[in-house]
Formats: C-alpha cells, sequence, structure tokens
C-alpha cells in the first residue's frame, strides 16, 4: 500500500510503500535477553541482582536511587550471565543485564486476573504503575507514575490519549488504538482514575472516525466523560502543541497529561492483568524484509530474532530503523535490544535508503518552508555548527519541535532535526535562556 503524507506546512508530500500489519502474536522467546537498565529518563537505576544469580519471570532486577524510577524486571527466567555496556535502539549506551533463559516460567500460562479498577483506591493503582514499570512512551520516555504525581499536584487536570502515531510511519499505535481498543481505552480510564480526574480528550487523526464513536469510549469508562477530538492527517500532528490546537478552548488553559495507546495498554496490563513490564508490541516491517508483523516481544530481545521470525532479510539491508523514518534512529548492530520505548523496527534497502553523502546547503528554502514553528532551520544549524548562538537562536532552537520535516526535504541530506535536538539535550542554548 502506498501512503503520501502530506506536511501541515507547503504543498509537499513524501510518499512511503506501507505494508498493512498483522498481528502475529508472541515473538518466540529470547534465549538470551539483554535488558538494558535505562529505559527512559529515570535518574540513576541500580542492579539489585549479582552476576551468576539466578532470576525468576518478573522478578525485580533494578531499580532508581530516587522515587519515581522506572523499576526494571527480568522479561525471562535464567541466570544472569553478565552486566555488560551496550547501545541501546536510540543510540544511547548504557549497562546492561544479560540474562540466559532456563527453568520455569511464574506469569506465562499464568491464569488472567482482572482487577477492578473502577473502584479501587487511587494510591493503589500508583502503587501498582510504579512496582510494575509503566513508562510512558508519549514522547520522550519517563516514568508513568511520574507524570502522575506531578499531575496531581494540579487541579483540573486531563488526560489526552493520542489515538495514532507522532510518525506516520511508526504504525504502532494507531494499530494498538483499534485492535486493542478496550484495552487502551480502560488503561487509559485508570490513569484517569489514578489523578481522580474525570474527563479523557481521545484524538485521533480523522482515518477511523467509525471506530472512535463517542458512546462506545462512553461504555468502558463508567464515570469518566470521554471526549472524542479529530484532527487532521497532515504532519506533524500528534505532538503536545498540535494537539493543544485541535482542542476546544475550553481544555487549552488545563493541566495536561499526554499518553498514547502504547502507554495505556502497558497500564492495562500492569493494573488490571496484573504484570510487570516484560514486553512490548513491536511493528516489524519494511522493504529488505520477508514479511511485516506485529510482534508482542519481550524487553531485550535482540533485533536480530525478530528478523528472523519475519521471514529473514528479503535482499541486502542497507539500514535499520528504530522508530520511525521520520523522527527514528538508525542501528548498525543486529544485537541491539529491544526495550520498553521501542515502537517499531524498519529493515530499508538500498534502492529505498541508498547510502549518501551529505552536501552543503543550497540555499533552496524548502525547510523554511516546510517548518510547522515556522523556524529558519538551516540559520539555526549554522549557528549550531559555528558556535554563534545569541538569544534569538537559543530560542529558536528551543522551540523546535524535532518533528524532521525539515531533514525530509532537505536535497542536501543534511540532518537537521538531529542536530537540533543534540543542541537542546546538549545544553548548548541553556546559558542564554
Ligand atoms: S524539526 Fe524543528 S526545525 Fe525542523 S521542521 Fe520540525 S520544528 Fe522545524
Ligand atoms: S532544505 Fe537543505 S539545502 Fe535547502 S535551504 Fe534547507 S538546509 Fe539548505
Amino acid at each position: 500500500m502506498t501512503r503520501f503524507i502530506r506536511f501541515r506546512r507547503s504543498m509537499e508530500t513524501i510518499t512511503i510503500s506501507e505494508p498493512k500489519p498483522e498481528h502475529t502474536g508472541n515473538a518466540f522467546l529470547p534465549p538470551v535477553a539483554l535488558v538494558s537498565l535505562n529505559q527512559d529518563s529515570s535518574a540513576e537505576i541500580r542492579p539489585i541482582v549479582i552476576e551468576g544469580n539466578r532470576v525468576r519471570e518478573g522478578q525485580l532486577i533494578a531499580r532508581g536511587v530516587q522515587p519515581d524510577c522506572t523499576r526494571i524486571h527480568a522479561p525471562i527466567p535464567g541466570f544472569l550471565r553478565s552486566f555488560k555496556n551496550i547501545q541501546g535502539p536510540d543510540g544511547a549506551s548504557s549497562l546492561a543485564a544479560e540474562i540466559v533463559l532456563s527453568g520455569s516460567f511464574d506469569i506465562l500460562g499464568r491464569k488472567e486476573e482482572n482487577y477492578q479498577w473502577k473502584t479501587a483506591p487511587e494510591s493503589e493503582i500508583i502503587r501498582i504503575l510504579e512496582d510494575k514499570g509503566v513508562v510512558s512512551t508519549f514522547d520522550e520516555p519517563e516514568p508513568l507514575v511520574h507524570l502522575i504525581r506531578a499531575a496531581k499536584k494540579h487541579k483540573k487536570t486531563i488526560i489526552v490519549v493520542r489515538m495514532f502515531d507522532l510518525d506516520p510511519t511508526c504504525q504502532l499505535d494507531s494499530f494498538l488504538a483499534e485492535k486493542f481498543f478496550v484495552q487502551v481505552v480502560e488503561g487509559a480510564g485508570l490513569i484517569a482514575h489514578s489523578i481522580n480526574t474525570k474527563e479523557i480528550l481521545f484524538i485521533h487523526d480523522d482515518k477511523k472516525e467509525d471506530a472512535f464513536k463517542e458512546s462506545k469510549f462512553k461504555e468502558l469508562l463508567g464515570t469518566i466523560d470521554p471526549i472524542v477530538v479529530k484532527t487532521d492527517n497532515r504532519y506533524p500532528s500528534g505532538n503536545r502543541k498540535q494537539l493543544i490546537l485541535a482542542m476546544d478552548e475550553q481544555f487549552k488553559k488545563r493541566n495536561m497529561v499526554f499518553i498514547d495507546p502504547s502507554t495505556a495498554l502497558s497500564a492495562y496490563e500492569a493494573v488490571v492483568k496484573n504484570k510487570p513490564v516484560l514486553y512490548r508490541h513491536v511493528f516489524v516491517s519494511g522493504p529488505a524484509l520477508s514479511r511485516a508483523a506485529v510482534l508482542k516481544v519481550r524487553i531485550g530481545t535482540p533485533v536480530a530474532n525478530l528478523i528472523m521470525e519475519c521471514g529473514g532479510f528479503s535482499t541486502n539491508p542497507s539500514r535499520i530503523v528504530i522508530n520511525g523514518l521520520i523522527t527514528g534512529t538508525s542501528v548498525l548492530d543486529l544485537s541491539t535490544p529491544i526495550t520498553k520505548t521501542t515502537k517499531s523496527i524498519h529493515i530499508m534497502d538500498k534502492e529505498t535508503c541508498p547510502e549518501y553523502n551529505v552536501y552543503s546547503c543550497i540555499r533552496c528554502g524548502r525547510c523554511l518552508q516546510v517548518c510547522p514553528m515556522y523556524l529558519d532551520p538551516m540559520e539555526l544549524v549554522e549557528a549550531v555548527k559555528n558556535d554563534q548562538i545569541t538569544k534569538q537562536i537559543a530560542k529558536g532552537i528551543d522551540a523546535c519541535q524535532h518533528c524532521g520535516c525539515c531533514t525530509m526535504v532537505c536535497p542536501s541530506r543534511i540532518p537537521l532535526h538531529h542536530i537540533l535536538s543534540d543542541a537542546q539535550i546538549t545544553g548548548k542554548t541553556g546559558a542564554l535562556q
């Protein structure tokens, strides 16, 4: 299937070939899981097991040194062979626990539980979400309880659920919102209940209007009011700023907690099914892959295992892209493990994603025309490269939404949004604020 992605500004479109994701269930268990201890923005996480220990499926193996940090559990039973440094899917290096599969399962095959969240105390839901290690993957990953506790300090918080993908090439969140509608809506409901808020805004991108009728949400949420909002499907439409623009005026000044279907589903599994975050759904596709699939994958499973499970390479691969072709990152190592924040893997071929050189800017102005924030990406990037960051430039860098539109259209292949993102992360602009 061919899909056209229309940019919010300018008449430019990009065309991508998009296979329809098929849900094929559980991925094979990895013989060895590499579990990164750096799953989100949590402060320092420390292991609480040592090399040579036996670990049970779901056993807590690492926790933060501060409150609100994400807890890490053993995704498979086995023995902990070593701790080693790895490069995660986001390119950051971290310590990982290497667990070799052996022994019996405590959670797999257990009788399904069905915890009644609507009558549970708020504090109990928060305790469970913390205990099970749920991470928010709406944008920058962070522990969900961190967001919930911050929201409880405000009056009249509203939950905002984006029912589609931030990067449309990712496809996973749109898929989960439809395929696991009940679980996603209940997951959002229990998060709202934990904050004691009675309103949830569900924002969809106009493609599945029939599937997202307000009455369907109401049936599942009891006393919580669903408000269904439609946004257009120009890119970008899923970041905070664009979602706020799509809302009715009465909501725009409220304190908001933004979540995506992946987070809502994890919250549902943690609270209703009493399961720690041991796996996640990942959409695996791309022109160099034999077949596309959405797989339920144990955390720590290497990318190579998923490629094998999808029939292997159909042709020579040129690049592996994690979490979307527009905003994602490339990885080189097939042993890169799945983390709590991995949503998609694209295996690209040489025809659709050739090796390319980066050329000098030809001043075509296309990046300027396409930027939804009305920034001049090239001016900002040149200032970063030349270390000439004025207050005005710093303001521009901080306004960047990292949507990647500029990079997508640049004929010189300059990785504009990656450079701006690095400048924000490394705090190059901070001193001037
Ligand atoms: S990544 Fe930043 S600079 Fe580039 S188009 Fe998006 S908002 Fe503009
Ligand atoms: S799109 Fe690329 S080549 Fe054109 S002005 Fe922007 S940075 Fe320069």
